[in-house]
Parts: structure tokens; C-alpha cells; sequence
């Protein structure tokens, strides 16, 4: 059912940061993915690039090893592996400095797509860029993917924005939000925009309010240091719960095109109404008994950096007004989840009586664990002694829906990857997206430091601070359970 693999055209993708973490966990392995279900043509190349000395023998046997911990356990033919590696080779490039670029560009072939991936810190996206072009790797039709964090602020994303501009036009740059090539987040678009059902209740006539929650259950480990100068308000929500939320509440472009689904997504974005800050709670996790808390993991011991927020938010346009959105993200939680739940109003009166119960429809789709969709629907409760109601779900999980097909489903850099080959910029962040998401986002940053507001303390392996339940309950509304 679902394995109607497409090849993409030829192809060279240079890897800029190769030996790095990303490269090794994400991009190697999936790019041999994709080749293992024939998506890669014959004649793709992928070279490596970065400041390690090595010779394409010695990154050969690096991608091996990482395909080998990382490769997610998709089954392949015997050989395949070795074919892979006779297709990928490294150059020893200093982004900072001249050497390697000239052998660099001896490796790429013309009359190919060249894409170049910049797995690197942002730091370097301006040095690579100017390079890509003095020494004429890049030309017009190459492209050039960004990773996140794409900017600390508006200043910042604008600043990088400005840079890549310098080199590249914006239909050449595919600024990568993982989360978007999560099949489920794409089928969300499926459900609303390819059946009738949903659309003419998706509204705030209907829908009583929206959940969205991405919780994790790690701690900031390795990534002290940068996550304490980032923090969940910049490193989750200002990108991947504000483009769950985009998609969630856009209105049905006219085309599944690049610039038609990125323009609704920057309307809702506009519409955003600046949040009250008493409508947002930050929380860092405690140490308890058996772990050290935040602090710990981090350098300052008296960090004020949040590891978990939620908040309510709301869009002012016509088919949102007063339907409140709420938003949760964190670290250090109960269980590692990532779901958008959007709950129904009651209907308007129960001809069943009070003693029958009600439950409102709420439609889970759940990005993480076990991508799929339940719908919650009221029924009579079997057997004998009158109407009682009982909510069931209408389950499907894509696993057992697609059956022994699930496991050729592309994760999502796997597909993002191959959307740059094909040129197809849809699940990608356009420049003006980033800039209006941390327009948003800032002056919410910026209060809490004018305010010197300090995190809400939290129990490792809880649903977050206590505030962030009153939240909800102010309103009278619950927050679903945070279950893996
Ligand atoms: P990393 O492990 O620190 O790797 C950085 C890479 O950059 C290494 O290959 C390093 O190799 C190379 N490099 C550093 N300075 C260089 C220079 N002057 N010239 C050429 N290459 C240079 O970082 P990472 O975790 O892979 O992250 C890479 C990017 O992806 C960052 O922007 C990060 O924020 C983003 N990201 C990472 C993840 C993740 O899960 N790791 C997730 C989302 C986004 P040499 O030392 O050999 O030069």
C-alpha cells in the first residue's frame, strides 16, 4: 500500500558537518534508507565535508558504522550496504578557510541536481555560503538546506535570513523543521483538506478548544550548554509547536504547492494574539532522590532557563475568535509523547438525560509513539438498564493499518531529503515564516527577562509544574493524561 517508491533525478548532496552527531543519527542512515527501497538513482553521489582529516575510505567506514547503530533496522538485501558506500565520499574542508573547496568541486558532476546540507552550526552558514559561490560549487538551480535553531531571535533569524540571501535565492533554501515531514503531520492535512467530514466542524462554532503537546521524557543531557542558552520557548515552540499549530488551524490553500501552504501558514502566524503572560507558566525540572535536576545538567547553577512551558494561545481570525489553543512542551516528563487533540463542543442538549453521561468527540492524532489517528465517539454502553453513554475510540494506527508496509515508511529527514532533490519546498519554512514566528515569540522571551521571572520547579517524571494544570482548570478544561 504504501511502497510506491518514486526515484528522484540524479543527484550530488554534499554534507557540510558530516562526521557530526545530526549526520551520523539522521542524515547518513536515512539517505541509505532511502536508498535500500530504490528511491536513489544509479548515479547519486553524497560526499562528506568537514575540518577531520580522512580519506573516503575512513568516512566510508564511519557511515558504515553509523548506518550500522543508526539505521533503524529496515531490511535490506545482503551487499546493499557495500553498494551504498561505493557512492559516498569525503573531502577535508575548513569552512572558515580556503583548502578543499577546489577538490571539492573537482568531486561534482554538471548536468545534476547539487544540493548542499549544512549540518553545522549557524555560525558557519554565511562562511559556507560565500564559499559555495566564489569558488562555483553553487550555481542558480542548486539548493542549500539550513537546519534549526534558525535564529536566537527575530535580530538573529533576520541577520541569517539576509546572509543566505546574499548567495541564494529563497526558492533555493529549505530551512528544515523535522517535524514537518512526520507523516502524520502531513495527513493531518490529508484528513482536513481530503474529506468532507471534518472541515465544516473544524471551527470555533464547534471546537471547544485545541491541545497540542510534545513532551519528553530526556533530560537536556549532552546539550547543556546550548539548551541553556536556548530554552523550550525557543528550541520547541517557536518552531515545531508553532508549525503543528499552523497546520492545525490554517485555512485549505487553494493548491498543495510550496507558496500556497506557506502563505496560509504565515496568516495564522499574523494572526496570533500576543500572549498574557498570565496565560503562560515556565517550569524547570527538580532533582529528586536518584537524578540530578536542570541545574546540574547545565553550567549555571542558577540557571532561570525553562525546560518546560505551556500556555494558551489565541488566533484572531474569523474561524478561530475565542477557541483557545494550548500548548505544552517539555522535558523531564512522565512519558515521551507528541499529539495535537482537538476537542468538540458538547452537542447542544442530551436527549438521554443527565444520568446517561456526555462526551465530547475529541480527535487525537498522534505524532509520537505509534503515528495515527482515534476519534472518540459516544455510544451506547451495552447490555441491559437503560441509555448509559461510553466514549470509544475509532482507532488507527498507522503500524497496523499499512500492516508489514509501516516499516517502509520514510521518517521524516528521510523525506525531507529527498523533497530537496525533487525541489519541492512544502514542508519547509520559508524566510518570512521564521521571521513572524519570532516576532511572536520575542516580546514573551523579553517580558520574563524585564520581569525577572523564574522557572516553576517541577517532579522529573511528572506532567509539568502544578501552574500549568491550573491553567487549563481555570478554564474548566483538563489537559489529556501525558501517556507514551
Ligand atoms: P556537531 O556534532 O557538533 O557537528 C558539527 C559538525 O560541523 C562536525 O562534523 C564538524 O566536523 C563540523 N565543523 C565544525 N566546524 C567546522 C568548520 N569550520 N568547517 C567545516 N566543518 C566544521 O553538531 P550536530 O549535532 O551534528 O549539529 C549540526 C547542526 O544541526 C547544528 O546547527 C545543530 O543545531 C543542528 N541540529 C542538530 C540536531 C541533532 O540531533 N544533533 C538536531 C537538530 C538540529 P569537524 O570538527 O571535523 O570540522
Amino acid at each position: 500500500m504504501v511502497s510506491r517508491v518514486i526515484p528522484v533525478d540524479p543527484f550530488d548532496l554534499v554534507i557540510f558537518g558530516a562526521t557530526g552527531d545530526l549526520a551520523r543519527r539522521k542524515i547518513l542512515p536515512g539517505l541509505f534508507r532511502r536508498f535500500c527501497s530504490g528511491q536513489m538513482p544509479e548515479e547519486a553521489r553524497i560526499t562528506g565535508a568537514a575540518r577531520s582529516d580522512m580519506d573516503d575510505a575512513g568516512f566510508r567506514e564511519m557511515v558504515a558504522e553509523a548506518i550500522r547503530e543508526f539505521g533503524g533496522g529496515r531490511s535490506c538485501e545482503d551487499g546493499t550496504l557495500d553498494d551504498f558506500l561505493t557512492r559516498i565520499g569525503y573531502v577535508t574542508v575548513d569552512a572558515k578557510g580556503d583548502g578543499g573547496w577546489g577538490e571539492l568541486k573537482e568531486r561534482l558532476r554538471s548536468g545534476f541536481v547539487r544540493a548542499f546540507y549544512f549540518s553545522v552550526a549557524p555560525s558557519l552558514f554565511g562562511d559556507i555560503a560565500e564559499r559555495l559561490r566564489s569558488f562555483g560549487l553553487a550555481d542558480d538551480d542548486s539548493r542549500v538546506v539550513v537546519e534549526k535553531p534558525f535564529g536566537k531571535d527575530l535580530a538573529s533569524a533576520r541577520a541569517l535570513n539576509a546572509t543566505l540571501a546574499q548567495h541564494f535565492d529563497e526558492t533555493q533554501i529549505y530551512r528544515i523543521d523535522h517535524y514537518l515531514g512526520k507523516e502524520t503531520v502531513q495527513n493531518l492535512m490529508a484528513v482536513r483538506f481530503g474529506n468532507m467530514l471534518f472541515e465544516p466542524l473544524w471551527n470555533s462554532q464547534y471546537v471547544d478548544h485545541i491541545q497540542i503537546t510534545v513532551a519528553e521524557t530526556v533530560d537536556v543531557g549532552g546539550r547543556g550548554g546550548y539548551y541553556d542558552t536556548s530554552g523550550a520557548m525557543r528550541d520547541m515552540v517557536q518552531n515545531h509547536l508553532m508549525q503543528l499549530l499552523c497546520l492545525i488551524a490554517m485555512e485549505p490553500p487553494a493548491r498543495f504547492e510550496p507558496d500556497a501552504v506557506r502563505d496560509e501558514k504565515l496568516k495564522v502566524i499574523r494572526a496570533l494574539d500576543p500572549v498574557d503572560y498570565h496565560h503562560i507558566v515556565r517550569g524547570q525540572y527538580a532533582a529528586d532522590e536518584s537524578q540530578p535536576g536542570y541545574r546540574a545538567h547545565v553550567e549555571n547553577p542558577r540557571s532561570t532557563t525553562e525546560s518546560f512551558v505551556a500556555m494558551k494561545v489565541h488566533i484572531s481570525n474569523w474561524r478561530w475568535a475565542n477557541t483557545p489553543f494550548y500548548l505544552r512542551t517539555g522535558k523531564k516528563l512522565k512519558a515521551r509523547t507528541s499529539e495535537i487533540a482537538v476537542v468538540f463542543k458538547d452537542a447542544p442538549h442530551s436527549i438521554f438525560g443527565p444520568e446517561a453521561g456526555r462526551h465530547a468527540n475529541v480527535l487525537v492524532i498522534r505524532l509520537q509513539p505509534n503515528e495515527g489517528m482515534t476519534l472518540g465517539v459516544t455510544i451506547k454502553e451495552p447490555g441491559p438498564g437503560g441509555m448509559r453513554l461510553l466514549d470509544v475510540p475509532l482507532d488507527m494506527s498507522f503500524a497496523e493499518a499499512l500492516g508489514p508496509d509501516a516499516e517502509e515508511v520514510p521518517d521524516a529527514y528521510e523525506r525531507l531529503i529527498m523533497d530537496v532533490i525533487r525541489g519541492n519546498q512544502t514542508l519547509f519554512m520559508r524566510g518570512d515564516e521564521v521571521e513572524a514566528a519570532w516576532r511572536w515569540t520575542d516580546p514573551i522571551i523579553e517580558g520574563w527577562t524585564a520581569r525577572g521571572e523564574v522557572p516553576k520547579p517541577y517532579e522529573p517524571g511528572s506532567s509539568g509544574p502544578e501552574d500549568a494544570l491550573m491553567l487549563m482548570h481555570r478554564d474548566g478544561r483538563k489537559w489529556r493524561e501525558i501517556k507514551g
